[in-house]
């Protein structure tokens, strides 16, 4: 037996989240859009609009309930014919994630708090002008160990070869590559590099991040000229004004990539790190942290540290040891 069809609630969370019967059809999709507790949600059978089911809002809330990015199974709700604005489906179960961009912020008696920012995210892609702005290498540094701390992959974009790079940006250039990054050189004033970022981009979920003015928005719509992104920094505007929209998009490629924007991202030039996991942020000082002479090295001061000795002979880049030790000062 199954029960009467139920109208679909206008309001997510409150009085009416519907709960769907068990027989009624699931689908899995992802989460392409989160606002205000509604979720847009891609399945094969097309483009859902969908809330939350009551039980799930209680459970593990530190883990975030479901955010953009997210696999979930959601049961259809029955159509009502002529109702504009309506809710599809109710989001029932979240599926595992592969990977987590996560705040956080220090907390009473050292515990920290973490708040998933966005999920399944397979590369972070940190994009820097080479001039005009100048690249900050520190803030670099800072992306790529936020990523590698939550297990993010990262690919680097350097844009506006066409003014010239400087030999010191030149040389960073090539010190992250010998790092293992892939690192992309382009420019939209002569287009090259583009057809480079395109496939670092294509079958991925990638988060492209930056400073405002290094020309994200105009090459993510020259890598996909249907994406219309505002050009010039329209985003940072709307973030300043009174009634800031939390919304969090996923942009769909035409390559089978999405590329993520969501506020939470857009700060994270100032999310906090733990101390304690910074070591792990830096790739390249992995291999060595055994073989300091005491298990807790700050790699600072500490006498017998293998890290400053990589420094000392070269094998670890100068530049990235003083954002390390910058960072944990900071921290
Ligand atoms: P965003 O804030 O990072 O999204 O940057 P925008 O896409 O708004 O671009 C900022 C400015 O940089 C715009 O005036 C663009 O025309 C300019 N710009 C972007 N890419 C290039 C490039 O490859 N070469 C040059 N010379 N200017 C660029
Ligand atoms: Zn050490």
């Amino acid at each position: 037996m199954s029960r009467p069809p139920q109208r679909p609630a206008r309001r997510p969370g409150g009085l009416g989240a519907p709960e769907p019967s068990d027989d009624q059809p699931r689908v899995t999709g992802k989460v392409v859009r989160a606002q205000s507790g509604f979720y847009e949600v891609d399945t094969p059978d097309g483009r859902l609009t969908a809330v939350l089911r009551g039980r799930l809002k209680k459970a593990r809330r530190a883990e975030g309930l479901v955010v953009l990015g997210d696999d979930v199974r959601v049961a259809l709700l029955p159509q009502a014919e002529g109702d504009s604005g309506h809710v599809d489906a109710v989001i029932d179960e979240r599926l595992p994630r592969r990977t987590v961009l996560v705040r956080r912020a220090p907390g009473a008696k050292g515990a920290w708090s973490q708040d998933v920012v966005v999920a399944n995210i397979d590369q972070l892609v940190p994009t820097f002008s080479v001039r005009d702005p100048e690249p900050s290498l520190r803030m670099l540094d800072r992306f790529l160990a936020l990523a590698e701390m939550d297990h993010v992959a990262s690919a680097i974009v350097f844009t506006k070869l066409d003014l010239g790079a400087p030999p010191a940006v030149v040389e960073a250039m090539r010190e992250y590559a010998r790092i293992g990054y892939p690192v992309i050189g382009c420019s939209l004033a002569t287009g090259e590099g583009i057809a480079e970022v395109r496939a670092q981009l294509a079958g991925r979920v990638s988060a492209v991040v930056g400073p405002s003015g290094v020309g994200k928005s105009s090459l993510l719509n020259q890598v996909e000229p249907g994406l219309d992104l505002k050009v010039g920094d329209v985003s940072e505007a709307l973030h300043k004004g009174r009634h800031t929209t939390r919304v969090g998009v996923l942009h769909a490629l035409s390559t089978g990539g999405l590329v993520a924007d969501t506020p939470g991202l857009r700060e994270i030039g100032i999310w906090q790190v733990n101390p304690a996991d910074l070591e792990l942020g830096f790739v390249e000082f992995r291999p060595l942290l055994d073989a300091c002479r005491f298990s807790n090295c700050s790699h600072i001061h500490e006498p017998g540290c293998a890290v400053r000795a990589a420094v000392a002979d070269g094998t670890i880049w100068r530049a990235r040891y003083e954002s390390y030790a910058a960072m944990l000062n900071d921290a």
